[in-house]
């Protein structure tokens, strides 16, 4: 089965990446494309729980986890809080996403 702590860093490298270089207000092409790209990797993920309990928190019924795609900053901040998410769940720090920018877009690495 797969190190899912080394898969984690590596997915979280991709999917906060993803959201630096996405488009300061997307068209709503881009916005339909990264819509599909998330509901196809909650669902493929190789790490089957987590990928339910993403899955499962994106789609709360209040509508409330639901990804803001119109821009970067908004993509940004949703994609900080859903790791936030799985940070409180795992017992870690939550991370302030005030910092997800100058983490993610322009340098800083831990
Ligand atoms: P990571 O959490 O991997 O974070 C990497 C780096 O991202 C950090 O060093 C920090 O600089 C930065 N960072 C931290 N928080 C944020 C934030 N909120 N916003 C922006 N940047 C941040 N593991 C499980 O054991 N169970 C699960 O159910 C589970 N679900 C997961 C679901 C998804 C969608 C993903 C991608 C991963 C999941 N993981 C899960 C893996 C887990 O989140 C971590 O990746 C793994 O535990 C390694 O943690 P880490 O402390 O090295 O840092």
């Amino acid at each position: 089965p797969p190190d899912v702590e080394q898969l984690g860093r590596s997915t979280w490298t991709l999917l906060h990446t993803m959201a630096a270089t996405y488009p300061d207000k997307a068209s709503a092409q881009h916005q339909e494309d990264m819509q599909g790209f998330l509901k196809f990797f909650s669902k493929l993920y190789p790490c089957w729980v987590c990928a339910d309990d993403f899955r499962t928190w994106m789609a709360h019924p209040s509508g409330r986890n639901q990804p803001k795609l119109g821009g970067r900053k908004e993509f940004g901040w949703w994609m900080c809080e859903a790791h936030n998410e799985v940070n409180r769940k795992l017992g870690k720090k939550e991370f302030d996403c005030r910092l997800w920018e100058e983490r993610w877009r322009t340098g800083w690495k831990d």
